[in-house]
């Protein structure tokens, strides 16, 4: 019998917001294995099944783990939260079965699904209005396993190409000044009244949600639970959302909608010589 190992993001929480195909890819799973959250986030889902738990920089020994068990023939489910590929299991796994031989789809002996699943960003973004409209980023901020200098090159770049980036892994007790540092390259080529979003435990019970603005971001509590969103140069707070245009008002009149003179239907914006919508 080929194996099979399932990698599954099973959303912000657990429940509503997780896939059918998540929900049915832990179900066919025999061997669920994961960091212990978020075993106990799905927990309800796994009544039968062999469970294993793991510390969270026990990462690689999951994979291999995983890896033998489904060599000998068992359905081997490996959960993260989110999405499996967005900072989850997806990559590692794939590395290491590289460098174990693993021979992809034609593999005689393991198969490998990748199941997608909501991440943190969207989650995060649902629960402020739509600061995601237009083009985004998203930077780990967490230097455990990437150089500083890497980190600190890509908010440079996100901050002058005016991207909303969205920040994972922003602090924890020990990493304690890396956010500051990322307000102070933001603030480079932004507002200090940019908006900005800090939410921690999205969907989950400890849910909390805080608009505040760039120059005010370290100025809340944020840990390993949040996500921060930090708005492009257009983003605006309207009846308490949080707004990033997608670019409408240069085209039309929101309240007529009707054509702006000048402009057209299904065309390139016209532009002036200043290169602003005319
Ligand atoms: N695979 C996950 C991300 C794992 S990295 C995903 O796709 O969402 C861990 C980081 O994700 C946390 O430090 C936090 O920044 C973010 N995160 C995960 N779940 C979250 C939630 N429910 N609410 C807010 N942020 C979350």
């Amino acid at each position: 019998m080929r194996g099979k190992i399932l990698l599954i993001g099973f959303g912000p929480g657990a429940d509503v917001h997780l896939t059918f195909r998540a929900r049915d890819a832990i179900a066919e799973s025999q061997v669920v294995i994961g960091y212990s959250t978020y075993i106990k986030l799905i927990e309800e889902l796994l009544d039968g099944k062999e469970v294993h738990r793991k510390g969270m920089s026990e990462e690689l020994d999951r994979v291999h783990l995983a890896y033998d068990l489904a060599r000998a023939g068992r359905v081997v489910a490996l959960v993260s939260s989110g999405d499996a590929g967005v900072y989850g299991m997806a990559g590692p796994t794939l590395e290491v079965l590289a460098e174990r031989g693993w021979r992809g789809e034609d593999d005689p002996e393991v198969e490998v699904e990748v199941v997608p699943g909501v991440t943190a960003v969207n989650a995060v973004a649902s629960l402020v209005g739509a600061p995601l409209t237009h083009d985004f980023c998203t930077i780990s901020l967490s230097d455990l396993l990437t150089p500083w200098p890497v980190i600190e090159r890509r908010v440079r770049a996100a901050a002058e190409g005016d991207f909303v980036v969205a920040l994972y892994n922003p602090q924890s007790r020990r990493r304690d000044w890396q956010l500051a540092a990322t307000r102070d390259l933001l603030l480079a080529h932004r507002r200090p009244t940019t908006p900005v979003a800090i939410v921690k435990s999205a969907y989950r019970d400890r849910q909390h949600v805080v608009l505040t603005e760039l120059a005010q971001m370290c100025e809340h509590e944020v840990g390993m639970l949040t996500t921060i969103l930090v708005g492009n140069s257009n983003t605006y707070v309207a009846a308490g959302k949080m707004i990033t245009p997608r670019g409408y008002t240069n085209k039309y009149d929101l309240a007529t909608t009707e054509l702006k003179p000048g402009q057209k239907p299904l065309r390139s914006l016209v532009l002036d010589d200043e290169g602003r919508p005319v």
